[in-house]
């Protein structure tokens, strides 16, 4: 510890144990040191966001996290689906560049994050349930954070608290992505009929179904489950998922006979965090920023981050350098670029002609192109050398239009734009 450190009950305090949370708070206590990770809500719980992608699939190997069918549905890739035009387009992981996982996975949230937070716990983080945070912080002597009830101290903080992201709303660095969705609709089915089963075996692709104000997804889940869900750039209602993706062809025929479970609605969603670190503290996960999830980017991006902080917060508390305020600089800025990836790639879904052309229709595109976009859909993104990624990162018009700044150099001619 350094000298100008004062006294503190924890090493790392982490706010969250969602994915971000545990898998941090698993790491720095598997290397050794005194984790509280302090979670509102009992476990398990309901949580949104169930199709995983390959690059994350490390971080649950090192993590020692068991893949049961009750949680876990094999992923082979994603399909792009225009039910109006009848076009689509089928895209496969094992066609990426090399160094990547194959396939992924759809999880049942409740118990992928129940999963985690074992993990967690196992390997020696204490997670304290029904502790919400009203407040957290850092200087340069130490990080702490309060409940209700009690007040923490620790050498390091990490803001692992999903959507509430309380060191970005506390640092005025919540700045909206304009121009991506703000809102879904969702809802699950249970006991889907053997045709049903049989269409979406073996593959288990995620469906992206593109639609006029925004798009929806079908994920199979385990145990003979569907989840179904719209996202939109204006307001959504379950009327609007009704009308549209539920009443549609597809949805109709894979959930005959099947029974519908409870509608859930979210908002306010795509966001950029503009100060992710500070001297003791840092964010991970959502926490650290939250992008439309038409690329299921958000899970991975929060095992992946997690994971790089730890490799870093770990060894600096041992030398007792934790409080540098550069600590995290190359770190955020990896994940500034992979953010910066998907959030290009997501701006030109949107905002451009390319989704028809990219994502539907036979694979017209030549084998180099395709396999680089398979590597950014399969969250490969901190990989040098993938000439697509380059394309988007170098682009002109691109994904940080965020309200108050940061548009940098992005223009309204978007849906002329084509790759
Ligand atoms: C409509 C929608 C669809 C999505 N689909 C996908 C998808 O297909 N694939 C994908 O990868 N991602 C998807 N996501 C994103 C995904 O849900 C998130 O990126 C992911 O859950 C982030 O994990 P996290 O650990 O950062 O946050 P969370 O999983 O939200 O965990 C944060 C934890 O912090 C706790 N917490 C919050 N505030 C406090 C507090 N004050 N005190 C204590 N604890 C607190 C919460 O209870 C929670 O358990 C989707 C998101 C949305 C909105």
């Amino acid at each position: 510890m350094t000298a100008s450190t004062a006294q503190a009950d924890w090493d790392v305090l982490v706010i969250g144990a969602g994915p971000a949370g545990a898998t941090a708070a698993g790491l720095l206590a598997q290397a050794g040191h005194r984790v509280l990770v302090l979670e509102k809500d009992p476990f398990p719980r309901f949580h949104i966001g169930e199709s995983l992608l390959p690059a994350g699939l490390p971080v649950l190997e090192r993590l020692g996290v068991e893949t049961p069918g009750d949680t876990f549905v094999y992923k082979a890739g994603a399909e792009f689906v225009c039910e109006a035009t009848g076009r689509r387009g089928v895209f496969v992981f094992r066609e990426s560049l090399p160094g990547c996982a194959r396939h992924a996975w759809h999880v049942e949230r409740s118990k992928f994050d129940r999963a985690l937070r074992d993990r967690a716990a196992a390997l020696g983080a204490e997670v304290r349930h029904g502790e919400t945070v009203v407040d957290a912080g850092a200087d340069a002597t130490r990080a702490w954070v309060r409940t209700r009830a009690e007040t923490f101290t620790g050498r390091y903080l990490i803001d692992a608290s999903g959507q509430s992201r309380l060191l970005a709303r506390r640092a005025g660095a919540v700045q909206p992505y304009e121009r991506f969705g703000h809102a879904s609709v969702f809802t699950h089915y249970a006991g889907l009929g053997d045709d049903a089963a049989a269409e979406l075996a073996p593959h288990n692709n995620i469906r992206i179904m593109l639609r006029p104000e925004g798009w929806g997804w079908i994920i199979p889940l385990p145990e003979r489950r569907l989840s179904v869900g719209i996202v939109s750039r204006g307001k959504t209602t379950a009327a609007e998922l009704e009308a549209g993706l539920l009443a549609g062809p597809m949805v109709q025929r894979l959930t005959r006979g099947a029974r519908r479970l409870e509608t859930h609605v979210v908002g306010n969603f795509s966001y950029k965090n503009t100060a992710p670190s500070a001297a003791r503290c840092t964010t991970a996960g959502d926490a650290a920023g939250f992008l439309d999830p038409v690329f299921s980017s958000g899970v991975t991006l929060a095992l992946r981050g997690a994971e790089a902080i730890a490799d870093l917060v770990g060894p600096a508390l041992q030398n007792g350098t934790e409080a540098a305020p550069d600590l995290l600089h190359r770190h955020d800025a990896g994940m500034e670029r992979a953010y910066r990836t998907f959030a290009a790639l997501i701006d030109r879904f949107y905002n451009s002609n390319f989704a028809e052309t990219m994502f539907l229709g036979q694979n017209t595109q030549d084998q180099p192109l395709r396999r680089g976009i398979m590597s950014v859909l399969a969250g490969d993104v901190w990989r040098e050398g993938n000439p697509f990624q380059d394309m988007l990162l170098a682009a002109r018009r691109t994904d940080n239009r965020v309200r108050g700044g940061h548009a940098a150099g992005a223009t309204d001619d978007a849906r002329h734009d084509e790759h």
